[in-house]
């Protein structure tokens, strides 16, 4: 009898426990996913307007794939995006996964920097549950507005098993893409990003998964950088290159006081004479230099055409994602040797 009440006691635990609902948080930060137009065709909208709440209860069956707990971060345009906020996401992730409160995280976020916090995050954030970031092309007050099926994605992929240990993933359109590569390349189309470098880790069907390949660099709990005690990140500027550059811009930065520059060269990372003069400024203040390239796929390496080698290069890593990982690599050393390492293997 009493085996009889264990075996049965036994299997009810399995039962709930099976049936159990992954649990979600959801991190608001803004965007077009939360944005609002006068009109449901109208191009022109204001981002950032409706709550994570009014978000959640505009797709249908979403609470069904998980137990869902929303979290108004910040509801901004994501080019306003600022230090702090990063710091805040990170410090609030690391806690909800080092305390096991949650078994996934989905941030919702304006699409113009959604690669620069994907990045950001997956460099920092040292655990292996699944952190995906999703947004929107069309404002929620649209007809067609993409956000509610991104949202049903993310959720989906976050709560799926298979999305452990991949890295920070964005996904738009169906599409998975990891944050080491994802890139926006369309200013207004709803199929806006893409990763130009390696094509997507893998696509949304039916609310689950079907990856195609990984990330093939460190990430998420192989990383590095523990900014656990940092309250502010190293100064990095990104400086572009174009026909007859002058030398304004780099001046200014180097003047700046900046701890890190970033050339967005022109081709295999080039520029002119007039930016070669500030960098050369720069090397002699001890601001680390990146070279990396404004061209969106191809990256750059050492084979460097004029100029200098002594700069690390970003290999592909576009100029805003080079950028973040100068940022943290400076939290660490200022040896362009060990930079040089780092951007081979983030
Ligand atoms: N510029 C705004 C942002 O990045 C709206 C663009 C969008 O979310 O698609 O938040």
């Amino acid at each position: 009898m009493y085996k009889r009440l264990l075996i049965a006691g036994f299997l009810i635990i399995l039962a709930l426990s099976l049936s159990a609902k992954p649990r979600i948080v959801i991190l608001a930060t803004g965007g077009t996913i939360a944005g609002s137009a006068s009109g449901a065709a109208q191009a022109s909208y204001q981002p950032g307007v409706l709550s994570i709440q009014q978000i959640i209860a505009s797709v249908p069956d979403i609470e069904q794939l998980a137990e869902l707990k929303g979290i108004q971060v910040c509801n901004i345009s994501s080019q306003n995006m600022e230090e702090r906020i990063w710091l805040e996401l990170f410090k609030t992730i690391d806690n909800l996964f080092t305390h096991d409160l949650c078994d996934g995280v989905v941030i919702t976020h304006g699409t113009d920097t959604m690669e620069e916090t994907a990045y950001f995050l997956n460099l920092t954030v040292r655990h292996t549950k699944p952190i995906v970031i999703t947004g929107a092309m069309r404002p929620a007050t649209s007809l067609s507005a993409d956000g509610p099926f991104n949202l049903f994605n993310a959720v989906a992929l976050a709560s799926s098993p298979e999305a452990q240990n991949r890295g920070v993933m964005v996904v738009m359109n169906d599409y998975i893409l990891s944050a080491d590569d994802v890139t926006k390349t369309n200013t207004v189309n709803p199929n806006a990003f893409s990763c130009p470098n390696y094509g997507p880790l893998g696509i949304m069907r039916d609310g689950l998964p079907i990856f195609f390949r990984e990330s093939p660099f460190r990430h998420t709990a192989s990383s590095e950088f523990n900014i656990t005690n940092i309250v502010s990140l190293p100064k990095t500027e990104i400086i572009y290159s174009y026909a007859f550059a002058s030398d304004v811009a780099i001046n200014a930065i180097v003047d700046s006081g900046a701890d890190g520059i970033v050339v967005a060269g022109v081709g295999h990372g080039n520029y002119n004479r007039a930016i070669s003069k500030g960098l050369e400024k720069a090397y002699a203040r001890g601001i680390m230099v990146v070279r990396s390239s404004r061209i969106a796929s191809g990256g750059v390496d050492q084979a460097a055409e004029e100029y200098d080698t002594r700069w690390p290069v970003s290999y592909n890593k576009n100029p805003q994602k080079a950028r973040i990982l100068l940022m943290l690599a400076l939290t660490k050393t200022k040896d362009s040797k060990e930079i040089q390492r780092i951007f081979k293997e983030y």
